[in-house]
């Protein structure tokens, strides 16, 4: 008999099949680069960094890093927020995206706050 208590393996979210999975982490891969350049570029050295953008790029590329990272631990695609499944299609239009439709909208209304390191996940 096989009755060994292993939790379950983690699941990417939405049950992406692999070739969707595939195409994601490459349009994620391609995004991390594109990042990665666009902060070179403001690093050169003897110009004065632009702060503003230099920030947006860093926060762009650890989101992506981030959304690659989750794809490795097997959560990729499943909302921060609510703990649901993202819609493959806002994944297509978005591959970072770290939360669904309804909830990233809840988020927008709610931007004039800073986005500071207070809201802990509880999920893990
Ligand atoms: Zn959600």
């Amino acid at each position: 008999m096989n009755t060994v208590s292993k939790p379950a393996p983690p699941r990417n979210g939405t049950g992406l099949p692999p070739h969707h999975l595939a195409a994601l982490r490459h349009a994620l891969l391609e995004q991390h680069r594109a990042h990665r350049e666009q902060l070179s570029r403001l690093e050169t050295p003897g110009t004065a960094p632009g702060a503003d953008r230099g920030d947006r790029a860093l926060r762009a590329l650890r989101r992506v890093a981030r959304a690659l990272a989750f794809m490795d631990m097997g959560i990729y695609g499943v909302c921060l927020s609510c703990g649901m499944d993202i819609p493959l299609d806002r994944l297509q239009a978005v591959p970072a995206a770290r939360r669904c439709g309804p909830c990233q909208g809840r988020r927008s209304e709610a931007r004039a706050l800073p986005d500071t390191h207070s809201r802990c996940s509880t999920r893990r």
